[in-house]
């Protein structure tokens, strides 16, 4: 299995790219955003948990993305490959992702940054919400979530760094032209990682 995870601010791409990734690879895409908007539609108490969390900008603790994330990517262990999307966004996440899929045998293989400017970001998340009806993206929670993001999430670009696992790329051209290097990074990481398996 090839696991990867995309990392990045809000607006950066990550949704937009999965889907490309999706198309071509066959991956599964996993997206907390998705997962948990998905709980608070059922109106059930820990949806209405995740939506105080969500509306204000701040993260869903961590137990609770945990607990959703792994029963969800767990139904998945036959598929070629994951993609966390918005997912790890504390180092705790990273620590406890890598010992559940370690455990599996099916580590990630990847972490892809996609680097967009912060004036670039503002433009995107508000042309989302024109049409994404997300009650997150409002200025003043918009604010919010990227200091949370600098706060909590920035921290785990070192952690991956330090583990040699992360691959940057710039995220400020057109969709087309960002998936095409994506693409380019994912195929020459996979042939890397056949070439180990068979040595
Ligand atoms: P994320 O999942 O990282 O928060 P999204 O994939 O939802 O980001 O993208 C946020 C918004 O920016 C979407 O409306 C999307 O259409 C737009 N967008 C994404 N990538 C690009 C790009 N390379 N150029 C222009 N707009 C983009």
């Amino acid at each position: 299995m090839f696991n990867i995870i995309l990392f990045g601010p809000p607006g950066a791409g990550k949704g937009t790219q999965s889907l490309n990734i999706v198309k071509e690879f066959r991956f599964v895409h996993l997206s907390t955003g998705n997962i948990l908007r998905d709980l608070i539609q059922h109106n059930t108490a820990t949806g209405q948990l995740i939506k105080k969390f969500i509306d204000r900008g701040n993260l869903v603790p961590d137990d609770i993305v945990l607990r959703e994330l792994f029963s969800e990517a767990l139904k998945h262990q036959r598929k070629p490959g994951l993609i966390f999307d918005g997912f790890p966004r504390t180092v705790n996440q990273a620590e406890a992702l890598d010992n559940m899929l370690e455990k599996k045998g099916i580590p990630v293989s990847m972490v892809i940054s996609l680097e967009v400017e912060q004036e670039e970001l503002y433009r995107r998340i508000i042309g989302r919400s024109v049409d994404s009806g997300r009650s997150d993206d409002v200025e003043e929670v918009i604010r919010q979530r990227f200091v949370t993001y600098e706060q909590e999430t920035l921290p785990l670009k070192d952690y991956y760094h330090s583990s040699g696992r992360l691959v940057e790329v710039s995220g400020m051209a057109s969709v087309p032209e960002v998936y095409e290097l994506i693409r380019e990074e994912i195929k020459s990481h996979m042939q890397a990682s056949k070439r180990r398996s068979v040595v």
